[in-house]
Protein backbone atom coordinates (compact mmCIF):
# COMPACT_ATOMS: atom_id res chain seq x y z
CA UNK A 1 0.00 0.00 0.00
CA UNK A 2 0.53 3.63 -0.90
CA UNK A 3 -0.28 6.94 0.35
CA UNK A 4 0.00 10.26 -1.55
CA UNK A 5 0.03 12.65 0.62
CA UNK A 6 -0.33 15.94 -1.94
CA UNK A 7 -3.04 15.18 -4.23
CA UNK A 8 -5.61 17.55 -6.55
CA UNK A 9 -8.44 15.75 -7.82
CA UNK A 10 -10.21 18.60 -5.87
CA UNK A 11 -9.21 20.91 -8.81
CA UNK A 12 -10.57 21.39 -12.32
CA UNK A 13 -8.20 19.34 -14.20
CA UNK A 14 -9.78 16.26 -12.51
CA UNK A 15 -14.15 17.94 -12.24
CA UNK A 16 -15.22 14.99 -15.09
CA UNK A 17 -13.59 11.90 -14.10
CA UNK A 18 -12.51 12.29 -10.24
CA UNK A 19 -14.15 9.26 -8.96
CA UNK A 20 -13.05 7.34 -11.85
CA UNK A 21 -9.59 8.31 -10.77
CA UNK A 22 -10.07 7.43 -7.46
CA UNK A 23 -11.21 4.34 -8.17
CA UNK A 24 -8.10 3.28 -10.07
CA UNK A 25 -6.20 4.57 -7.30
CA UNK A 26 -7.84 2.65 -4.17
CA UNK A 27 -8.19 -0.59 -6.37
CA UNK A 28 -3.91 0.12 -6.08
CA UNK A 29 -4.38 0.08 -2.57
CA UNK A 30 -3.02 3.92 -2.81
CA UNK A 31 -4.68 6.14 -0.47
CA UNK A 32 -4.93 9.64 -1.25
CA UNK A 33 -5.08 13.22 0.80
CA UNK A 34 -6.90 15.73 -1.68
CA UNK A 35 -5.34 19.24 -0.32
CA UNK A 36 -6.98 22.52 -0.38
CA UNK A 37 -5.68 25.84 -2.40
CA UNK A 38 -8.31 28.14 -1.58
CA UNK A 39 -12.19 28.03 -0.02
CA UNK A 40 -13.31 26.24 -3.31
CA UNK A 41 -11.07 23.61 -3.56
CA UNK A 42 -11.01 22.76 0.27
CA UNK A 43 -14.96 22.60 0.15
CA UNK A 44 -14.33 20.10 -2.80
CA UNK A 45 -11.47 18.27 -1.27
CA UNK A 46 -13.86 17.44 1.74
CA UNK A 47 -16.72 16.84 -0.50
CA UNK A 48 -14.77 14.03 -2.52
CA UNK A 49 -13.49 12.79 0.85
CA UNK A 50 -16.79 12.46 2.45
CA UNK A 51 -18.27 10.19 -0.68
CA UNK A 52 -15.85 7.51 0.61
CA UNK A 53 -15.08 5.62 3.46
CA UNK A 54 -11.20 5.29 4.82
CA UNK A 55 -8.80 6.20 2.18
CA UNK A 56 -9.54 9.49 0.54
CA UNK A 57 -9.03 12.42 3.02
CA UNK A 58 -8.81 15.99 2.57
CA UNK A 59 -6.68 19.21 4.06
CA UNK A 60 -8.01 22.78 3.71
CA UNK A 61 -6.32 26.11 3.23
CA UNK A 62 -5.26 29.01 1.05
CA UNK A 63 -2.25 28.78 -0.73
CA UNK A 64 -0.06 31.81 -0.41
CA UNK A 65 -0.46 32.41 -4.31
CA UNK A 66 -4.19 32.55 -3.95
CA UNK A 67 -3.75 35.64 -1.92
CA UNK A 68 -5.10 38.89 -3.66
CA UNK A 69 -1.75 41.09 -2.65
CA UNK A 70 -2.48 43.89 -5.55
CA UNK A 71 0.74 44.04 -5.80
CA UNK A 72 2.07 41.60 -8.45
CA UNK A 73 -0.35 39.91 -11.19
CA UNK A 74 -0.66 36.24 -10.87
CA UNK A 75 -1.09 33.80 -14.27
CA UNK A 76 -4.44 32.07 -13.88
CA UNK A 77 -3.83 28.31 -13.70
CA UNK A 78 -6.89 26.79 -15.51
CA UNK A 79 -5.82 23.17 -14.18
CA UNK A 80 -6.89 24.62 -10.88
CA UNK A 81 -9.43 26.98 -11.41
CA UNK A 82 -8.50 29.78 -9.13
CA UNK A 83 -9.99 31.72 -7.13
CA UNK A 84 -8.24 34.96 -6.00
CA UNK A 85 -8.79 35.75 -1.92
CA UNK A 86 -8.56 39.30 -0.39
CA UNK A 87 -7.63 37.90 3.01
CA UNK A 88 -7.86 34.96 4.57
CA UNK A 89 -11.06 34.34 6.54
CA UNK A 90 -10.20 32.57 9.55
CA UNK A 91 -13.58 31.75 10.57
CA UNK A 92 -15.01 30.51 7.79
CA UNK A 93 -11.82 27.81 7.44
CA UNK A 94 -12.78 27.03 10.67
CA UNK A 95 -16.36 26.70 9.86
CA UNK A 96 -15.26 24.60 7.12
CA UNK A 97 -13.31 22.70 9.12
CA UNK A 98 -17.02 21.88 11.45
CA UNK A 99 -19.37 21.54 7.76
CA UNK A 100 -17.70 17.89 7.51
CA UNK A 101 -20.07 15.02 7.74
CA UNK A 102 -20.96 14.55 11.45
CA UNK A 103 -17.80 13.05 13.25
CA UNK A 104 -16.32 13.39 10.25
CA UNK A 105 -14.32 16.35 10.71
CA UNK A 106 -11.19 14.76 12.49
CA UNK A 107 -11.08 11.48 10.91
CA UNK A 108 -11.41 13.13 7.40
CA UNK A 109 -9.66 16.66 7.18
CA UNK A 110 -6.24 15.47 8.09
CA UNK A 111 -4.14 19.13 7.72
CA UNK A 112 -4.03 22.34 7.10
CA UNK A 113 -2.97 23.06 4.13
CA UNK A 114 -1.43 23.85 1.15
CA UNK A 115 -0.13 26.97 3.50
CA UNK A 116 3.30 28.70 3.54
CA UNK A 117 5.18 30.83 1.30
CA UNK A 118 5.65 31.35 -2.81
CA UNK A 119 7.88 34.44 -3.88
CA UNK A 120 7.89 32.97 -7.87
CA UNK A 121 5.57 35.52 -8.97
CA UNK A 122 6.85 38.62 -7.12
CA UNK A 123 7.09 42.33 -7.16
CA UNK A 124 9.83 44.10 -9.13
CA UNK A 125 10.68 46.80 -6.55
CA UNK A 126 12.01 46.35 -3.30
CA UNK A 127 9.60 47.89 -1.77
CA UNK A 128 6.85 46.29 -3.21
CA UNK A 129 9.06 42.67 -3.05
CA UNK A 130 8.87 43.20 1.02
CA UNK A 131 5.51 44.40 1.36
CA UNK A 132 4.60 41.20 -0.71
CA UNK A 133 6.42 38.74 1.58
CA UNK A 134 5.12 40.51 4.45
CA UNK A 135 1.52 39.68 3.71
CA UNK A 136 1.82 35.94 2.66
CA UNK A 137 4.24 35.69 6.23
CA UNK A 138 1.10 37.40 7.93
CA UNK A 139 -1.58 34.85 6.14
CA UNK A 140 0.72 31.77 7.40
CA UNK A 141 0.86 32.59 10.74
CA UNK A 142 -3.24 33.44 10.30
CA UNK A 143 -3.23 30.10 8.75
CA UNK A 144 -0.80 28.15 11.62
CA UNK A 145 -3.19 29.55 14.41
CA UNK A 146 -6.08 27.97 12.65
CA UNK A 147 -3.80 24.46 12.94
CA UNK A 148 -3.44 25.12 16.30
CA UNK A 149 -6.98 25.78 17.21
CA UNK A 150 -8.05 22.46 14.82
CA UNK A 151 -4.78 20.42 16.40
CA UNK A 152 -3.89 19.53 13.08
CA UNK A 153 -0.42 19.29 11.34
CA UNK A 154 0.20 21.12 8.18
CA UNK A 155 1.33 20.44 4.92
CA UNK A 156 3.52 23.55 3.97
CA UNK A 157 4.06 24.84 -0.01
CA UNK A 158 7.30 26.18 0.05
CA UNK A 159 8.71 28.10 -3.38
CA UNK A 160 11.80 30.06 -3.51
CA UNK A 161 11.46 30.90 0.24
CA UNK A 162 13.06 28.32 2.25
CA UNK A 163 15.21 30.49 4.40
CA UNK A 164 12.23 32.92 4.53
CA UNK A 165 10.15 29.80 6.39
CA UNK A 166 12.78 28.46 8.26
CA UNK A 167 13.34 32.15 9.72
CA UNK A 168 9.69 32.31 10.06
CA UNK A 169 8.95 29.13 12.11
CA UNK A 170 12.25 29.31 14.02
CA UNK A 171 11.36 32.47 15.08
CA UNK A 172 7.42 32.08 16.05
CA UNK A 173 7.10 33.58 18.87
CA UNK A 174 3.90 32.20 20.15
CA UNK A 175 2.24 28.97 21.93
CA UNK A 176 1.26 26.93 18.95
CA UNK A 177 0.55 23.43 20.41
CA UNK A 178 3.10 20.66 21.15
CA UNK A 179 1.12 17.25 20.26
CA UNK A 180 3.44 14.86 20.03
CA UNK A 181 6.30 16.80 22.42
CA UNK A 182 8.25 16.86 19.12
CA UNK A 183 7.76 20.26 18.13
CA UNK A 184 5.67 23.47 18.29
CA UNK A 185 4.21 22.30 14.66
CA UNK A 186 3.81 18.70 12.73
CA UNK A 187 4.07 18.66 9.24
CA UNK A 188 5.67 18.13 6.14
CA UNK A 189 6.94 20.59 3.43
CA UNK A 190 5.74 19.07 0.50
CA UNK A 191 7.15 18.73 -2.90
CA UNK A 192 10.78 19.82 -0.96
CA UNK A 193 13.25 21.53 -3.47
CA UNK A 194 15.84 23.50 -1.21
CA UNK A 195 19.34 22.43 -0.35
CA UNK A 196 20.63 20.02 2.20
CA UNK A 197 21.32 22.85 4.54
CA UNK A 198 17.85 23.87 4.39
CA UNK A 199 16.75 20.14 4.47
CA UNK A 200 18.17 19.79 7.68
CA UNK A 201 16.76 22.34 9.51
CA UNK A 202 13.11 21.35 8.54
CA UNK A 203 14.19 18.13 9.71
CA UNK A 204 15.63 19.36 13.27
CA UNK A 205 12.11 21.06 13.64
CA UNK A 206 10.27 17.75 13.48
CA UNK A 207 9.29 18.10 9.89
CA UNK A 208 8.81 15.71 7.17
CA UNK A 209 9.87 15.96 3.53
CA UNK A 210 7.67 15.21 0.87
CA UNK A 211 8.97 14.34 -2.37
CA UNK A 212 7.03 13.89 -6.21
CA UNK A 213 8.05 14.07 -9.60
CA UNK A 214 9.97 17.01 -9.21
CA UNK A 215 12.87 14.44 -8.35
CA UNK A 216 12.83 13.50 -11.75
CA UNK A 217 13.95 16.96 -13.20
CA UNK A 218 15.66 18.63 -9.80
CA UNK A 219 18.88 17.23 -8.74
CA UNK A 220 17.63 16.22 -5.53
CA UNK A 221 19.29 12.29 -4.99
CA UNK A 222 21.42 13.97 -1.68
CA UNK A 223 18.42 14.88 -0.23
CA UNK A 224 16.69 12.09 -1.01
CA UNK A 225 19.56 9.69 0.40
CA UNK A 226 20.27 11.49 3.20
CA UNK A 227 16.47 12.67 5.09
CA UNK A 228 15.92 9.72 7.63
CA UNK A 229 13.09 7.33 5.71
CA UNK A 230 11.19 7.97 8.64
CA UNK A 231 10.68 11.60 7.70
CA UNK A 232 9.92 11.42 3.95
CA UNK A 233 6.69 11.21 2.91
CA UNK A 234 5.66 10.49 -1.39
CA UNK A 235 3.22 12.48 -3.18
CA UNK A 236 2.19 13.39 -6.61
CA UNK A 237 1.06 16.68 -6.70
CA UNK A 238 -1.07 15.51 -9.70
CA UNK A 239 -2.44 17.03 -12.07
CA UNK A 240 0.71 18.79 -12.21
CA UNK A 241 4.62 17.12 -12.15
CA UNK A 242 4.10 13.84 -13.70
CA UNK A 243 7.15 10.88 -14.52
CA UNK A 244 8.77 11.45 -17.08
CA UNK A 245 7.44 8.68 -18.68
CA UNK A 246 3.82 10.50 -18.89
CA UNK A 247 5.18 14.04 -19.82
CA UNK A 248 2.85 16.45 -20.77
CA UNK A 249 0.15 14.26 -19.33
CA UNK A 250 -2.21 14.56 -16.40
CA UNK A 251 -0.88 13.36 -13.44
CA UNK A 252 -2.61 11.03 -10.80
CA UNK A 253 -2.19 8.88 -7.63
CA UNK A 254 -1.91 5.96 -9.17
CA UNK A 255 1.78 7.17 -10.27
CA UNK A 256 2.80 7.70 -6.83
CA UNK A 257 4.04 3.88 -7.16
CA UNK A 258 6.82 6.06 -9.33
CA UNK A 259 7.79 7.97 -6.29
CA UNK A 260 8.77 5.36 -4.02
CA UNK A 261 10.54 3.03 -7.06
CA UNK A 262 12.83 5.93 -7.70
CA UNK A 263 13.58 6.91 -3.80
CA UNK A 264 13.99 2.95 -3.56
CA UNK A 265 16.79 3.50 -6.47
CA UNK A 266 18.54 6.16 -5.25
CA UNK A 267 18.97 5.10 -1.72
CA UNK A 268 19.48 1.40 -2.92
CA UNK A 269 16.84 -0.23 -1.03
CA UNK A 270 13.37 -2.21 -1.99
CA UNK A 271 10.31 -0.75 -3.19
CA UNK A 272 8.53 -2.63 -0.34
CA UNK A 273 10.42 -0.76 2.21
CA UNK A 274 10.10 2.76 0.98
CA UNK A 275 6.37 1.80 0.45
CA UNK A 276 6.38 0.24 4.04
CA UNK A 277 7.67 2.75 5.93
CA UNK A 278 6.39 5.98 3.75
CA UNK A 279 3.17 4.50 4.12
CA UNK A 280 3.59 4.19 8.12
CA UNK A 281 5.02 7.60 8.04
CA UNK A 282 2.17 9.49 6.43
CA UNK A 283 -0.63 7.19 8.89
CA UNK A 284 1.80 8.86 11.95
CA UNK A 285 1.67 11.93 11.21
CA UNK A 286 -2.03 12.43 9.59
CA UNK A 287 -3.52 10.05 11.99
CA UNK A 288 -4.96 8.15 9.66
ZN1 LIG B 1 -0.16 21.26 -4.37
Amino acid sequence: MLIDTHAHLNFSAFKDDADEVIRRSLENDIWMINVGSNYETSKRAIEIADRYGKGVFAAIGLHPINLHTGLVKIKVDDKEGVHFEKEFDFENYKELARSAGPGQAKSKIVAIGEIGLDYYWRPKTTKKKELFKQKQKELLLEELRLARELELPVIFHCRMAHDDLIETLTNLDCDFYDRRNRSQISGVIHCFTGNWEQAQKFLEMGFHLGFNGIIFKLDLDEIVKKTPLEKILIETDCPYLPPPQFENQRNEPLYVKYIAKEIAKIRNISFEKVAEITTKNAKELFEI
